[in-house]
């Protein structure tokens, strides 16, 4: 990864929301107009929010009314929309996604991370907003999260808008 390309995002709450993030190129466009990749490095499992950069990345495709696909490309990541005024709600998300979803001594797979897997599967891979003048249509206190089940990792997740 490009160490030139890494800026931070100003740190919300205490294990939920510090990271790092990257674009792989410098306009974070790949495979023609309007997909774009960009990249986190992950220190923990928590709730990241991504919003100005699928935001920027809406804005950058140029298109004003359409549909905005966000996609989390990890089997032990997800991405969800969810409240981004108070720190608190993702924090007692994540508690009660390990509440739901302990350890078991049954499972069986070898990595030894199911947690992880069940947590991913439980949100889901990918999120759409609605693209409007330009803007993402978002709730007042929406926000778009990466949701990492299994940090620290290198992660990405991709963002496709589409005209319509
Ligand atoms: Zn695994």
């Amino acid at each position: 990864m490009k160490q030139d390309k890494i800026f931070y995002v100003k740190q919300k709450h205490q294990g939920v929301n510090n990271f790092a993030i990257e674009q792989d190129s410098p306009n974070g466009k790949e495979n023609g107009d309007m997909v774009f990749r960009h990249n986190l490095r992950t220190r923990s499992e928590g709730f990241y929010d991504v919003t100005l950069k699928v935001r920027e990345s809406v804005q950058e495709s140029g298109i004003k009314d359409g549909i905005c696909v966000v996609f989390c490309p990890h089997t032990t990541a997800a991405m969800t929309i969810n409240e981004n005024a108070d720190p608190d709600v993702v924090s007692d998300l994540l508690f009660a996604l390990n509440k739901t979803f302990p350890k078991m001594p049954e499972f069986r797979h070898a990595e030894g991370n199911t947690t992880a897997h069940l947590k991913a599967s439980c949100i889901g891979s990918s999120v759409m907003v609605v693209v409007e003048n330009g803007n993402l249509v978002l709730g007042t206190w929406q926000g778009i999260y990466f949701c990492e089940f299994d940090g620290p990792r290198n992660r990405s997740f991709i963002v496709k808008v589409l005209p319509g």
